[in-house]
């Protein structure tokens, strides 16, 4: 199923979550959203998921408007941090209650099928409080997928883990996702894991969507000093490089400068920055919303800016 956001906007009284963004998963691509707290990151989702609704714009499942639609009535899932909605119910009851929700038929043989996809049928009697992380993870996903979604939202699922659970745990994630034939979205913070796995990553700064495009390209070459700076201070793809931090913060929601909202950090800032919101353009395989742009071919070598 392919799942398109048209125009998609969320404000609460006067605070802006999310400006107007447009954003298409494919069946079969894993879209990874990069940005700092507050980016609008897990407003967007929440919105992909049905779990809120839009303030102004579309969601669009195959062309058909799911806008306001309850949760239940879509075909998507939502992954959480090992979150299991009945603690005190055992992994099988866990996994058999969205089954149970919608009244499916063979309950306990779909749950067997689960329970062997993932490895966990030894745990089945278990009570989640009993199991290690990467076995809690497993059980979030046996519960996501019950129900054969074609669309997989993932708020960090790997970040309580350790690093080899971690790979694990996003390898069980795709032959669960090539299994569906499902689009699965998540927010990632590991460049090493994004590298692997994700087809096209999205950087999002201040409720904007502000690069996006294949994920060799954004990791070797992108196109927005945000992006490159934000790489440069994540963990993942080389060990020994030195992680450096971008000083300063975003700017609060209820006072959004003028102009680009990254000016302040940018070390490439000009005065027409900060002269109007620079729109998301096509360049290349990607979009990037930077004044900078179509002028420059490749961004210089950068330096983080004191902050302001
Ligand atoms: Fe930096 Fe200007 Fe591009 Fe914003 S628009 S990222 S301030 S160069």
């Amino acid at each position: 199923m392919e799942l398109r956001l048209e125009r998609i906007e969320k404000y609460v009284g006067a605070q802006t979550h999310l400006y107007p963004l447009d954003l298409t998963l494919v069946p079969r691509a894993v879209t990874v959203l990069l940005g700092a707290t507050q980016a609008g990151k897990t407003t967007l989702m929440r919105l992909m998921a049905g779990l809120d609704v839009p303030s102004k714009g579309r969601v669009k499942a195959d062309g058909v408007d799911v806008t306001g639609l309850p949760v239940r009535e879509r075909n998507v899932a939502m992954v959480y941090q090992q979150f299991i909605n009945y603690p005190s119910m055992t992994v099988a009851d866990n996994i058999a209650s969205p089954l149970k929700l919608r009244r499916e038929k063979g309950i306990d043989a779909r749950v067997n099928e689960l329970a062997a996809k993932l490895h966990i049928e030894p745990f089945l009697k278990r009570l989640p409080a009993e199991l290690s992380g990467g076995m809690k993870q497993r059980t979030v996903m046996a519960i996501a997928t019950a129900l054969s979604p074609k669309v997989i939202v993932a708020d960090e699922p790997t970040s309580a883990l350790d690093v080899v659970v971690q790979r694990q745990v996003m390898q069980t994630l795709g032959r669960l996702q090539s299994g569906l034939g499902a689009a699965v979205v998540l927010i990632g913070h590991d460049m090493g894991l994004i590298a692997q796995f994700a087809d096209t990553v999205g950087v999002m700064y201040a409720g904007r969507l502000v690069e996006i495009g294949p994920v060799a390209q954004m990791i070797a070459a992108p196109r927005h000093p945000y992006t490159r700076l934000l790489i440069d201070s994540l963990p993942g793809i080389d060990a020994k490089r030195r992680l450096t931090g971008i000083p300063g913060l975003p700017p609060r929601l209820t006072d959004m400068p003028p102009g680009c909202a990254f000016a302040l950090r940018c070390p490439l800032a000009s005065a027409a920055c900060t002269a109007s919101v620079p729109a998301l353009q096509s360049i290349g395989d990607g979009q990037v919303a930077c004044h900078l742009y179509p002028g420059l071919s490749a961004l210089p070598p950068l330096t983080a800016k004191a902050a302001p």
